[in-house]
């Protein structure tokens, strides 16, 4: 870089884009940073009026600003929608320069809103790649994976509690299957023989053969809690124990 343009705060460097302007000092708000500049064009004059470029700044109906010459280093100021920098525009003294809005630092992009009709025309199409735009999109693709990623647990808790049910039925299933062997076999499912006795030595009918109850209660009357699957006191586990034994 030639000694004469050091002291200029900036510098062309690679953007997201492309090619963007970067600061290379601090800039204070307000600060007139570059001109944008080039030849006049007069509407007037079909010649003139029939170029077409991506780098014309129009200043009035009738003059528009060509930018696309090498000199014009502003050319490389990228677009952004919440810019750190503004076009002010001189329409009677025929000049654009670019001014800071917003303290900038160095290493930061210096961009400026290039205006509805550039943005409708060369960027809508295309996508906007400034930082807000870059950052909306980032904020809608985490959204969408997000809600992807929602809706796939979702189908999962579905998937399990299905695969449970299916589970119990098949369980269901095989239970009553077994019962139905077991009745061709000549036993009950339960252990116990058809004729009412268990093989233990037990009644079927709820009696004990030495005269207790299976419901809890002696046949004098006692409970035993511990026989309809409730905890025991520790005064009662002996009588418990007698039932279980
Ligand atoms: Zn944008």
């Amino acid at each position: 870089m030639p000694a004469s343009l050091s002291h200029k705060p900036y510098r062309v460097g690679r953007s997201r884009t492309g090619l963007g302007l970067f600061a290379t000092k601090p800039i204070k708000k307000g600060t007139k940073i570059i001109r944008y500049f080039g030849p006049l064009l007069d509407s007037k004059k079909k010649d003139e009026d029939a170029i077409e470029n991506k780098y014309l700044f129009e200043l009035t109906n009738r003059w528009t600003i060509d930018g696309s010459i090498r000199e014009n280093v502003a050319r490389y100021i990228n677009h952004a929608c919440r810019p750190n920098a503004e076009s002010d525009v001189k329409p009677r003294k025929r000049k654009v320069f670019i001014r800071a809005i917003k303290d900038i630092e160095p290493g930061d992009e210096i961009n400026y809103d290039y205006g509805t009709d550039y943005f409708k025309a060369y960027l809508k199409p295309i996508g906007c790649k400034c930082d807000a735009c870059e950052k909306k999109r980032k904020k809608k693709r985490a959204e969408a994976r997000a809600e992807r990623l929602r809706l796939k647990e979702k189908a999962e808790r579905k998937a399990k509690r299905e695969a449970e049910k299916l589970a119990e039925t098949r369980a269901r299933q095989r239970k009553a299957n077994a019962k139905k062997v077991a009745k061709a076999n000549g036993k009950a499912p339960n252990g116990k023989a058809p004729n009412g006795k268990a093989p233990n030595g037990k009644a079927g009918n709820g009696k004990t053969l030495n005269g207790k109850a299976l419901n809890g209660k002696h046949l004098n009357g006692h409970t035993l809690t511990a026989a309809a699957g409730k905890r025991v006191v520790p005064s009662k586990r002996g009588a418990a124990r007698v039932l279980q034994a």
